[in-house]
């Protein structure tokens, strides 16, 4: 065994993620990440990390991604200069527009990336949870494009939450599956999703949603979603004229947030900023800002920050969006926050829907109820930084979001 990391001083692990050595051989994100999992998931995950070595950065295969990337998804998405919203915040405002990508949000570029390693290491049918519905509609999206068959679980609340999604699901040829266990959302649509997956591990591919889960996803799902901050990073310096001083993103399993920074990670000069979900409060139970109030320990096997009590029982958690309502986060980001490379912050759910209104009517984008916590984050942050570049990962478009909105802004509910 190599020495645990475990042991290193924030100097060090600022260096080492600067120098990008992360992950480890043990999928280790410095003391976060791993693989915390019963026996009878490891074959699964160890045929697993052998096709994304064998197939990952294959010539080949990474030409099928890019194809597909530009040619189904309409990448590169547009970089959009928010003239209004510049103005009103005093900073000059940019937007990397992943609401642009089909199926409406960033998802797609990581279900697209997994459906195809499916298709080379054999799966006969594709599994997959979802929160907001996001990650269920890219799949199955991706399925259908790929010629697989998809099942998606989905907690029961959030299909009431987002029930346009889970309509578009069907369309696209998805069986959805309720899930009435735990929570009802998110983290039991994933422990239902590796319940599946035991069950036939060779003939069944799980396609995870995030840059959460036990090695080799939290890997895999920022090589896919790296295409945002690499696109984003070359797109500010011909269109902006240089770097932004800071990029801003909204982390709830951190997929997009990671895909925005990791390609800014070595340029010290650029802040980064994740944005969680601040909900009613910052009490136990009224938020989903695992990095904020959270505690390291393990989740759906992974080590991480989590939300938990002192006996380290898993919190529910709250937020006014199901795509952040996450008691834990990637492990990725956590190591960056124990390195002091990216900081995070809370946004509670009144500011993001106010921050969504704004960005509505002075942009002309309706942006998703995640993606309004970076905008409410950003118009904070440019109130104390007047002047300054500021790139926003808006991750995805709310239309989805419309029963929500008719509850809550549509009502004068906010
Ligand atoms: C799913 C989703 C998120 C949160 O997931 P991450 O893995 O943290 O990116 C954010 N925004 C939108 C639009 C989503 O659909």
């Amino acid at each position: 065994m190599k020495v645990s990391s475990n042991t290193l001083d924030q100097k060090t692990l600022y260096a080492n993620v600067i120098n990008d050595v992360y992950p480890d051989e043990y999928g280790r994100f410095g003391p976060f990440g791993g693989r915390y999992i019963p026996e009878t998931l490891v074959p699964a995950l160890n045929r697993l990390e052998a096709g994304v070595k064998r197939y990952l950065h294959d010539t080949e295969f990474q030409a099928e991604y890019m194809a597909e990337l530009r040619d189904w998804i309409g990448r590169p998405t547009a970089l959009t200069h928010a003239r209004t919203l510049s103005k009103r915040w005093g900073c000059e405002v940019w937007f990397k527009r992943e609401d642009l990508a089909h199926t409406g949000a960033h998802k797609i570029n990581n279900s697209i990336g997994q459906v195809l390693l499916a298709k080379k290491l054999g799966a006969k049918r594709v599994i997959a949870e979802t929160g907001a519905g996001q990650h269920g509609v890219a799949s199955a999206a991706a399925c259908a494009r790929i010629g697989l068959p998809c099942t998606v679980y989905m907690g029961a609340v959030d299909m009431e939450r987002q029930a346009p999604n889970v309509g578009r699901m069907k369309l696209l040829g998805a069986t959805v599956t309720p899930v009435t266990s735990g929570d009802k959302t998110l983290r039991a649509a994933v422990d239902e999703a590796l319940r599946d997956w035991v069950t036939d591990p060779n003939g069944t591919y799980y396609c995870l949603g995030s840059a959460i889960g036990p090695h080799p996803y939290p890997y895999l799902v920022r090589e896919f979603q790296s295409i945002i901050g690499r696109e984003a990073r070359e797109q500010m310096l011909v269109k902006a004229g240089g770097l932004p001083d800071i990029a801003i993103a909204c982390v709830g399993g951190g997929s997009n947030a990671i895909g925005l920074f990791h390609p800014f990670v070595k340029d010290t000069q650029v802040q980064l900023l994740g944005i969680e979900a601040g909900g009613s409060g910052t009490g136990l139970g009224q938020n989903a800002a695992s990095l904020a109030y959270g505690k390291p320990g393990v989740l759906q096997g992974c080590y991480s920050m989590l939300l938990q009590d002192t006996n380290g029982q898993i919190q529910e958690t709250h937020s006014v969006s199901a795509g952040l309502d996450y008691p834990g986060v990637g492990p990725e980001h956590a190591l960056l926050q124990a390195a002091g490379r990216v900081s995070y912050a809370g946004i509670e759910d009144d500011d993001a829907l106010n921050a969504l209104e704004e960005c509505c009517a002075s942009e002309g984008i309706l942006p998703a109820i995640e993606s309004a916590h970076a905008l409410a984050g950003a118009r904070r942050w440019a109130k104390q930084n007047p002047g300054k570049k500021i790139l926003i990962g808006l991750s995805g478009r709310g239309d989805k979001d419309m029963p929500t909105l008719q509850r809550t802004i549509l009502l004068g509910k906010i």
